[in-house]
């Protein structure tokens, strides 16, 4: 474990040296897992401003991703209020996860890593690690609760065909939460060959902070594309929120504005920011759904990838400074928004997005910005009860 936390972190987001955002953050694992860490770290901050890299990684953005993704304005959607879209359903694989998974092939190669471990919940990192994995020819072991393989079928036939390996965990609530448990233990016992290539702004430092900025790029497309369409800056800029890796990466683009609201919106049933308490959860410290003595208490959500306890520190960070604002939406006001979604502007968004949706429909602002996470295909079976 690490030291104390600073008073305050750099601006833009970064963590601080020590990888807490105020008291968020830091490092909690067993001693086993300092020195990988540690290593990821510096591999990270030596190729991050290495200009061979970062021509790399923007190839791989605008020729495999499909980047920069369209911001698109909604047409019939949003009634008095102007509401765009920014459409990282559009990327490679359905979902903005492929952002984090290219870029974390590449630190991974750059350490000489042959294998990666990885988490999944509704399938869509597992398959976006998958993807990548056969685009560098790394092997791939996808760790993913028994209950979300049940729930997202077609997301597990893909990562086969891929060639991915895909293991059941069976413990728990058989989800994304005992699903990470595993692979961070897979980590452990095979940490001199393996990456452990995680799914969202969560985990121990430097991971956030990695993800965040791969995940960043969402942000200042945006925020380029929205001042090219309206010369002005939206009023408000509106996220899904599950460990909080596109939320982080739209909201990167604006926080400095400080005009600009950043609204994150939850599952009502995972609601670690509005219902949760301090505490650490998979080597960080952050807000939790917990119960008074510390034991994680179990998420729902109507969408696999909102339904973890946890979210990333530099949320709950953003949360206490009073710079972003969390709501949550209920399943039933997600699968609303689902299918005025599809029914107005010819877009079947992800149910995940749907929460954002949902809240930017009802919120006291004109012109809004709303992060289109992933599309819908995979949730075409819960979604029509089948
Ligand atoms: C995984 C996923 C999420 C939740 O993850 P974050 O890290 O909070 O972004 C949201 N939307 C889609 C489409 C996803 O696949």
């Amino acid at each position: 474990m690490r030291g104390a936390s600073p008073p305050h972190p750099p601006p833009g987001g970064e963590a601080a040296a020590n990888g807490f955002y105020g008291a968020y953050g830091g490092r909690y694992v067993p001693e086993t897992l300092v020195p990988a860490l540690d290593e990821l770290e510096e591999g990270w901050n030596d190729i991050r401003d290495d200009p061979g890299f970062r021509l790399e990684l923007e190839q791989l953005q605008a020729t495999y991703v499909g980047r920069p993704t369209p911001l698109y304005r909604t047409e019939r959607l949003g009634g008095d209020r102007t509401i765009y879209l920014k459409r990282e359903d559009l990327c490679h694989t359905g979902a903005h996860k492929i952002n984090n998974a290219v870029g974390q092939a590449l630190v991974a190669r750059r350490l000489g890593k042959k294998r990666i471990v990885a988490e999944t919940g509704a399938g869509q990192h597992g398959v976006a690690s998958a993807t990548v994995c056969a685009r560098f020819g790394l092997e791939c072991v996808v760790y993913m609760g028994s209950e979300d393989m049940e729930r997202q079928k077609p997301n597990v036939e893909r990562m086969h065909l891929l060639g991915a390996e895909v293991r059941a965990v069976e413990f728990g609530t058989r989800t994304l939460k005992e699903a990470t448990s595993e692979a961070i233990r897979d980590w452990i016992t095979n940490v001199e060959t393996t990456h452990y290539m995680i799914g969202s702004c969560v985990g121990p430092h430097p991971y956030p902070e990695l993800v965040r900025e791969l995940q960043s790029v969402i942000g200042r497309e945006a925020r380029e594309q929205m001042l090219a369409a309206e010369s002005r800056l939206p009023e408000a800029v509106v996220a899904c929120v599950g460990g909080g890796s596109n939320a982080i990466g739209l909201f990167a683009g604006f926080l400095e504005d400080a005009d600009v609201r950043l609204v994150g919106v939850e599952a009502a049933g995972a609601a670690s920011l509005g219902s949760g308490r301090a505490g650490v959860l998979h080597g960080a410290r952050s807000s939790l759904l917990a119960d008074e003595d510390g034991q994680i208490a179990d998420a729902h959500s109507i969408s696999a990838g909102l339904d973890y306890p946890g979210v990333g520190p530099e949320h709950a960070f953003l949360r206490d400074t009073g710079r972003a604002e969390y709501r949550a939406a209920t399943d039933e006001e997600a699968l609303g928004a689902f299918h005025l979604l599809a029914e107005r502007e010819g877009i079947i968004p992800a149910l995940e997005p749907a929460h954002a949706l949902a809240r930017a429909l009802d919120l006291d602002a004109e012109l809004i910005l709303v992060g289109l996470s992933g599309r819908g295909d995979k949730d075409l079976a819960t979604v029509l009860g089948r």
